[in-house]
């Protein structure tokens, strides 16, 4: 019998919430040990992580827009998987909306399951759906495995997943309190939206047409009907930093509340977005510097729990539909590989250290989700491991990046930065240095798994 014992052996490797040397014993799949760096390790495959390089628990993003089936010319899970390997991701949480079926039923879930087995290289969970059309009936998708349920306040993009009412907000909490479940919600209120259809190529006249207190009003919403149901509520990509008092406060109060922000609301303004240039379009939109820095408070004093991607692609066809009317253009920003590097520059700017951000990007998204065990290097955790090097640099070129349609805001960024290596479960499955090959070799690679609620995969 062949071992499968691994150790890596790192001078900064993060554990306990700090960067300190040791060397992790990986033996099938599973972190068995965390010892002294120096420490031997009989019969092991040894892995040295460069002294100019970090190791990481592989980063968790639970906001990721697969697509697949239905529309897996946007996104599909082969391309998705990989772009998310390459980003030191080994769990995504993929949204119930944007493919086809949406995963509003048990038997949407499973044919979503049936899509992404074939071709996950990272571990994938599944939130579900709440609409108008399967309130009352949420128990067989929860008792399915789905991690939560998402609902929307104003229109979602595409015409298979309606929004929620005030009202129908207040019964799908209850009932997900019924159901010891968790309710996530996109926050803007649609009577204090404007515009349906074309706006123009000014990024000014789509950012009015959003306005924070869109955000704010809605967020308001999700705070009481927590409040009375007693349910979990999350507030998915918070844009308007001015909303964060209300959430403190709530969570002060005991509402059992969760937010998030992405890397593109920390690190882009709405000033350097060009006319025409769709690319950073999003909803809610990337706003104005103010609220970049109230966001960034936000994450430095605890109050957001988690940053992840929502990357949400779709085809070039959609993304500068009208020659990047932002009225017109698909809503979505594809960070899923280059966030956490995105993230780490602007951190670096702001005098922020590598610490302080890893939990935001690993057990925050992890707890987000109900998936206790993952994003740690600890023993008995699944061997999701990232090397990174905080001081690698470098351009992002759109076209390199991994995931399907390469459309990217971040596209000629210069960023400091760069996952290097990435193992699930102890073997390879992103490898800077060899990326093409790597690549080429998915249909035969290690495969990811697919999670209930719960499950960290180990
Ligand atoms: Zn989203």
């Amino acid at each position: 019998m062949t071992s499968s014992r691994t150790v890596f052996r790192a001078a900064r490797a993060f554990v306990d919430g700090r960067f300190r040397p040791a060397a992790v014993v990986v033996d099938d799949g599973r972190i068995a040990q965390v010892l002294g760096i120096d420490n031997a390790v009989p019969g092991a495959t040894e892995v040295v992580v460069p002294e100019d390089a970090v190791l990481l628990p592989g980063l968790v993003d639970s906001h990721v827009h697969v697509n697949e089936p239905g529309r897996t010319e946007w996104e599909g899970f082969a391309s998705a998987t990989r772009a998310a390997a390459a980003g030191g991701v080994t769990t995504i949480v993929d949204m119930p909306l944007n493919s086809i079926p949406p995963t509003t039923t048990a038997e949407a879930l499973r044919i979503k399951r049936a899509a992404a087995e074939a071709s996950a290289r990272v571990d994938v969970a599944f939130w579900g759906g709440a609409v108008a059309d399967n309130l009352g009936r949420l128990g067989p998708l929860h008792d399915a495995g789905v991690v939560g349920f998402k609902c929307f306040l104003s229109p979602s993009g595409v015409a298979e997943f309606g929004h929620l009412d005030r009202e129908q907000l207040d019964a799908a909490m209850h009932e997900i309190a019924a159901l010891g479940s968790r309710l996530i919600v996109h926050a803007e209120d649609p009577d204090l939206l404007t515009g349906e259809g074309p706006l123009g190529r000014g990024y000014a006249g789509f950012l009015a047409s959003r306005p924070p207190e869109s955000e704010a009003s809605a967020i308001d919403a999700v705070i009481a009907a927590a409040r009375r149901s007693g349910a979990r509520a999350h507030i998915v990509h918070l844009g308007d930093g001015a909303a964060l008092p209300a959430i403190r406060a709530a969570k002060a109060d005991g509402v059992h509340l969760t937010v998030e922000t992405c890397p593109h609301y920390l690190t882009i303004t709405a000033d350097e977005i060009p006319d025409g240039a769709s690319e950073f379009k999003c909803c809610p939109p990337i706003r104005e510097r103010a609220h970049q820095d109230l966001l960034w408070e936000g994450v430095l004093e605890g109050t957001i729990d988690a940053i992840v991607s929502d990357h949400s692609p779709s085809t070039a066809d959609l993304k500068h539909a009208g020659d990047g009317d932002f009225g017109l253009a698909w809503g979505g920003i594809s960070g899923l590989q280059v966030g956490f590097a995105a993230v780490w520059t602007e951190a670096l700017a702001r005098g922020i250290r590598l610490e302080t951000l890893v939990p935001l990007f690993t057990t925050g998204p992890a707890a987000v989700a109900g998936l206790t065990g993952l994003g740690v290097i600890e023993t008995g955790a699944p061997a999701h491991l990232a090397v990174f090097g905080p001081e690698d640099s470098y351009a992002v070129h759109a076209a390199e990046l991994h995931h399907r349609n390469p459309i990217s805001a971040y596209d000629g960024r210069e960023l400091t930065g760069r996952i290097r290596r990435t193992w699930l479960r102890g073997r390879p499955v992103f490898d800077v240095d060899e990326a093409a090959s790597v690549a080429a070799a998915s249909s035969a690679g290690p495969r990811g798994r697919l999670l209930h609620a719960g499950e960290a995969g180990a």
